[in-house]
């Protein structure tokens, strides 16, 4: 293919692009096939020549659309949203079309310069102070890492990128148990081990105790082992569980230990005001990240990191080889050494062009809207016969089961997903199975969240 071609198939892709998504709710949301079934439909062996782009192309519609769980679908209430506004597509396809490589600023100063200005603006929207700065990673699963990486360094004053862990004192980091499992695997990697990461316990409204953190921090240390930095949640994974930031951070800070603050689905609720106060005291962190890529709308992927001072993050994550030295280095952000990769794609585009198309109201009127209609869609389950509010909506996301019990909860859910309506998937809450109900998708409407309680109440009675 040469670039006249294409043109041509890009101008097919999109027309394909715009049947797909005006298609979507004729669609199961959850893939139907079996597993293997791709597999076995596709040559084993790769093409010795040149196959012409109509096969390709055929293939792809025929073998691909049917296999796909359909994260854009209107009707994806499950995990959590990972919005793609057609604006945030539209950007990618330009960044593809760049093709672009951002590890300097050199290597295109117009990714590193708008990934600044449009941290900036998310910093302003969000209501976060001046002086917090900030890059793009691919998720919050990197920034998370990067943080704990930085905190690992911190605590032995670079010593481990130094000489390795080996004959070090062991590390501590604390979080809940509420946080998500990115931040288990940022422990691992970061060769601090999953045994030290202390799984502070939780209060009734499911915040981490800060009494509890304080005592945790205080025995390490009375034992002789090297309190690293604090781990908060911010909207968690399973049930949308707050830690109470503030109270927290002023354990941590009275330790001097660093703050990591996980929101990568609830951070972008705040870019309305009226639900800041559930990160209350945010301010205080060294490092937040937020992931666009879900609630917002810039395309998967998109995970801003917010840092107070990013000088311990470059000091633990940046390298410069002689292969990497630009003129005039020390005037400009290099963002590769605020990453784990070097290499970086240009996500900031896709993020301004959601700001400016979108704009912040717009974007606020959605969020607001989720948020509404999952309350009605919790009100709509809780009055059906047989079934259980099991957590009450923290933003969009709650949770529910079936009073006969966990067997007959997964076998609900199994029901609810396999009649395509919608999507919902499951989690544990206090040993207990339930399903969860999370509403975000940027395409859906009150009807479609609405069809909730129609698809449960239906899946009942059969
Ligand atoms: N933190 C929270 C609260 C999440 O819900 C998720 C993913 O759903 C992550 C972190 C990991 O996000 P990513 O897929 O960007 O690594």
């Amino acid at each position: 293919m040469n670039h006249d071609d294409l043109r041509t198939w890009s101008k097919r892709a999109a027309d394909w692009a715009q049947d797909y998504h005006t298609h979507l709710r004729d669609r199961p949301v959850r893939a139907t096939c079996a597993p293997g079934e791709l597999i076995r439909a596709l040559p084993e062996a790769p093409p010795e020549t040149a196959e012409p782009m109509a096969a390709i192309w055929d293939d792809f519609t025929r073998l691909i659309p049917p296999a796909m769980t359909h994260w854009q679908h209107p009707r994806f209430f499950a995990y959590f949203p990972a919005n793609a506004a057609p604006v945030s597509m539209l950007a990618e396809q330009l960044a593809n079309a760049m093709a672009a490589q951002g590890m300097l600023w050199q290597t295109s100063p117009a990714a590193t310069e708008l990934e600044q200005v449009t941290v900036d603006w998310l910093r302003q929207a969000v209501g976060l102070p001046q002086g917090f700065v900030g890059t793009i990673h691919d998720s919050a699963t990197t920034a998370t890492l990067s943080a704990v990486l930085t905190m690992r360094e911190r605590a032995l004053d670079w010593a481990g990128n130094a000489q390795g862990l080996a004959g070090q004192p062991v590390l501590r980091l604390y979080a809940s148990a509420q946080t998500h499992s990115s931040v288990d695997k940022a422990v691992r990697i970061a060769g601090i081990g999953q045994d030290n990461l202390v799984k502070v316990p939780v209060d009734g409204t499911l915040s981490m105790k800060p009494g509890a953190l304080a005592g945790a921090i205080a025995a390490d240390r009375a034992a002789g082992r090297l309190p690293a930095g604090v781990i908060l949640c911010a909207g968690g994974t399973s049930v949308g569980a707050f830690d109470r930031i503030g109270d927290c951070i002023a354990v941590a800070r009275a330790a001097g230990l660093p703050v990591h603050v996980d929101a990568a689905w609830a951070g972008s609720a705040m870019i309305c005001p009226e639900f800041r106060a559930l990160w209350a005291g945010v301010e205080g962190a060294d490092s937040v990240v937020i992931n666009p890529h879900k609630w917002l709308g810039a395309q998967f992927d998109c995970a801003v990191q917010f840092l107070a001072d990013p000088a311990p993050q470059i000091r633990t994550l940046g390298l410069r080889p002689a292969y990497l030295q630009t003129a005039g280095q020390e005037e400009v952000v290099n963002f590769n050494e605020w990453t784990v990769p070097l290499g970086r794609r240009f996500r900031a585009l896709k993020l301004w062009f959601l700001l400016r198309a979108e704009g912040l109201e717009g974007l606020r009127a959605r969020i607001r809207a989720h948020v509404a209609w999952a309350g009605q869609a919790c009100a709509d389950l809780r009055a059906l016969p047989g079934v259980e509010i099991v957590t009450e909506p923290r933003l969009s996301l709650f949770t529910f089961a079936l009073e006969a019990g966990d067997a007959a909860t997964a076998a609900l859910l199994e029901r609810i997903n396999a009649d395509g309506r919608i999507y919902l998937t499951p989690t544990t809450h206090q040993g207990r199975q339930v399903i969860r109900v999370q509403v975000g998708q940027f395409d859906c409407t009150e009807a479609d969240v609405a069809m909730i309680a129609t698809v449960v109440r239906d899946c009942l009675a059969a």
